[in-house]
């Protein structure tokens, strides 16, 4: 039997980044996956697959509906969704690859299987050959999260699919009913939608994108509605009707009954964390009321020596999110310094344009307690958005009143997966709205409008 400092079950962007730093860090390294592939979730069928058929996309409908402001002539272009699909898997493939590749230069032991905790210190893990016990210091789950289903609408992979499966659908559906007007439901939706499926995006709050600054979202609604995606909010829907003349999507929205031709639909209303046949009973691992494995600030569970990160413990269901944990406990379990600024990550989705944003709203600013200032810069007034066709979006800047400290950035625009970068910097540096300001940004550049906001904080902008 085996005995490693560190063992971590799941390959995800969790589990193989905290391997990596672990090994490097001069701990004896295992890692236990029960999938074919490394690189969980994100890598296999979440955000690499999702980023490739986004890019695509994007490029077909710049070809098909801003190619000719441009001068460029390109009649008729067409889609070979298969083709598509192609490049998406060849992306994914290449950085399996290459995470397979970091597994074995880091000398860490790969071990193929589903593990199960087996008392303090020991995991089964077991595949369809073998049973294996492997002992361990230090037990990290990273065992990430799967898709939410509704009672009512029950996945059959078919007509009720989940991400997994509308990554990787070999026909266009005509007609595309979203359930969730979250991260999934915009990226897929706007996927589906730019190929000719009449994408209808149904949400039961008030708005889209909910947990970004309403000045954004209302933004973001205004422009997607436009490049005809149909936005139902406080809607909530109530189950599918299969009639001959097709399925019908059954919903509430503000006392009145809704009901319109759902074609295929895709579920997208949050994912639940993977805990399922791990054996946490057994051992009186705490969770929370919705599932999620609970940690002290050191990712340690109430059970000494086990430890959970990423999507299956509390905080945002992020990639990046993941890894820091990840990176930050390996540290501590090599007797460093270890921590992650959990006010600090960056939330993108990546629809065209794309929204980003870092800290407190508009909102959560005020309910927790800051004065604060507000500027804002709109992409229209960019030399380098208006030359790109993007001239679409805004950026908003919050700024606490009497330190001048950013509190929030929130982007929409194109690349502002990107441009959040920036502001994060400048946060992680306890950065004020007139540092940013006088930062000085090339021109002519998108990044200048967070310039601009920055010092419209202080009414100095120079454009608007
Ligand atoms: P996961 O990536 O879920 O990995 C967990 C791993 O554990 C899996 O490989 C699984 O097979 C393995 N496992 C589970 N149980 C066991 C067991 N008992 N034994 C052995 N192995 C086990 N996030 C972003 O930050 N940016 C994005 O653009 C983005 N896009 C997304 C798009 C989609 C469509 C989806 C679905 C998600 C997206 N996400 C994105 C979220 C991101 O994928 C997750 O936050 C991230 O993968 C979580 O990483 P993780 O390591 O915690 O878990
Ligand atoms: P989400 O939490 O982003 O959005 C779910 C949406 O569904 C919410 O707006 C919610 O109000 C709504 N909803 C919930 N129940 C509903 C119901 N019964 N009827 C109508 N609407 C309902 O979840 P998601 O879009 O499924 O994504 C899952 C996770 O994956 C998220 O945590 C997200 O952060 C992550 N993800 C991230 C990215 C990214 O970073 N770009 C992309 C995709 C997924």
């Amino acid at each position: 039997m085996q005995t490693y400092d560190l063992l971590v079950i799941g390959a995800g962007p969790g589990g193989y980044v905290c391997a990596i730093k672990g090994a490097q860090l001069g701990l004896k390294t295992a890692i236990v996956e029960k999938d074919a592939y490394l690189g969980g979730t994100c890598l296999n069928v979440g955000c690499i697959p999702s980023k490739s058929l986004l890019h695509s996309t994007e490029m077909y409908a710049f070809l098909r509906h801003h190619a000719a402001d441009h001068g460029i002539q390109s009649e008729n272009p067409s889609i070979n969704l298969a083709g598509l699909m192609k490049k998406k898997d060849s992306v994914v493939v290449s950085l399996r690859k290459g995470v397979q590749g970091l597994i074995r230069k880091n000398k860490i032991e790969l071990i193929k299987g589903k593990g199960r905790l087996v008392g303090q210190g020991g995991v089964e893990v077991k595949n369809q050959a073998t049973t294996e016990l492997v002992k361990a210091r230090h037990i990290v789950i990273a065992t990430g999260s799967k898709p939410v289903e509704l009672p009512f609408l029950p996945f059959d992979g078919k007509q009720i699919i989940s991400s997994d499966q509308a990554i990787a659908l070999n026909k266009v559906p005509e007609r595309l009913t979203v359930v969730g007007g979250g991260a999934i439901g915009l990226e897929l939706g706007s996927v589906w939608s730019r190929l000719g499926s009449q994408v209808t995006l149904v949400e039961f709050l008030p708005r889209i994108a909910a947990g970004f600054d309403i000045g954004i979202t209302q933004a973001a609604t205004r422009i997607f509605k436009r490049q005809g995606l149909r936005i139902e909010t406080e809607t909530k829907v109530k189950g599918i009707e299969n009639t001959k003349t097709g399925a019908f999507l059954i919903a509430e929205q503000k006392g009145k009954t809704l009901q319109f031709e759902a074609g295929t639909v895709l579920v997208a209303v949050g994912r639940k964390p993977n805990t399922e046949g791990l054996g946490l009973e057994s051992l009186g691992i705490e969770l929370n009321s919705r599932g999620h494995i609970l940690t002290n600030d050191g990712f340690q569970t109430n059970v000494d020596g086990i430890y959970a990160i990423g999507d299956v413990t509390t905080g945002p269901m992020l990639a990046h999110k993941a890894e820091e944990e990840g990176v930050a406990l390996a540290h501590k379990l090599a007797n460093r310094y270890g921590h992650v600024d959990y006010r600090l990550i960056p939330n993108v989705i990546y629809t065209d344009p794309e929204i980003a944003s870092v800290g407190f709203t508009e909102a959560e600013a005020k309910e927790a307690g800051y004065t604060f200032k507000t500027g804002q810069f709109s992409l229209a007034a960019n030399g380098r958005a208006l030359a790109s066709g993007a001239g679409e979006g805004l950026v908003k800047i919050i700024a606490d009143a009497t330190t001048d400290r950013l509190l929030g950035v929130h982007i929409i625009a194109k690349s502002a997966s990107e441009l959040i970068a920036s502001a994060v910097a400048h946060m992680q540096y306890g950065g004020s709205a007139e540092d940013l300001g006088m930062t000085v940004h090339a021109h002519p550049t998108l990044s200048e409008s967070l310039k601009e906001a920055a010092l419209d904080v202080h009414k100095a902008a120079i454009h608007c």
